[in-house]
């Protein structure tokens, strides 16, 4: 799936997603939550000429909807996964409990998609090597959204997050194959 990208907006310093998502391709197939070995951390791809297909195609949703600068994953923490959102389910995948997550922004945001009937997905990241879980949070979130409670928000966010982290991850099974090379 490709989202239309907000003009002007780049990625800048962040590679999250080429630490975090896991790729099991012919030329380059990599471990979750391993930092791509093209990647250069903080500046980019240094293979972008001839990256991969599904690295050409792959934006987290800040790159496509309107939220602050704030939300850019390296500094939020936060990733906004794009599958499932034009099903109606917005996934936020916590990289770690920042400030930014229990701050105005994310409960501002959460507040809005569930009042405009988004289900809302958590998902964490486990060691590397291993599969993220993920869990739907919409029912357990809404009465703190619908009650304005910020700090009840942040109780019941907090409760999930612990949820999600005592899972057993299960190995992904990837082996690591590094073969992007110019035709
Ligand atoms: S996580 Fe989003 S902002 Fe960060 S590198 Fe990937 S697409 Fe760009
Ligand atoms: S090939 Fe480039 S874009 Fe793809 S994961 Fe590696 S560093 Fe990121």
């Amino acid at each position: 799936m490709s989202l239309p990208l907000l003009p002007g907006r780049e990625c800048g310093g962040c590679v999250e997603c080429c630490r975090v998502i896991p790729l099991s391709l012919p030329e380059l197939s990599k471990p979750t939550g391993e930092l791509c070995a093209y990647c250069v951390d903080g500046a980019g791809c240094s293979v972008h000429e001839i990256r991969p297909q599904t690295c050409r195609v792959w934006f987290c949703l800040w790159r496509a909807v309107e939220l602050s600068d704030d939300w850019r994953p390296d500094r939020s923490g936060v990733i906004l996964r794009p599958d499932g959102v034009e099903d109606g389910r917005m996934t936020l995948f916590v990289l770690r409990r920042s400030d930014f997550l229990f701050g105005d922004d994310v409960f501002a945001a959460v507040t809005h998609w569930i009042a405009e009937g988004f289900a809302i997905g958590l998902s964490v990241p486990g060691p590397v090597g291993t599969l993220p879980v993920r869990s739907d949070v919409t029912d357990w979130l809404r009465p703190a959204t619908q009650a304005d409670d910020h700090d009840g928000f942040v109780r019941r966010l907090s409760a999930a997050l612990d949820q999600l982290d005592a899972h057993d991850f299960e190995p992904d099974g990837i082996e690591r194959r590094y073969a992007v090379t110019a035709e």
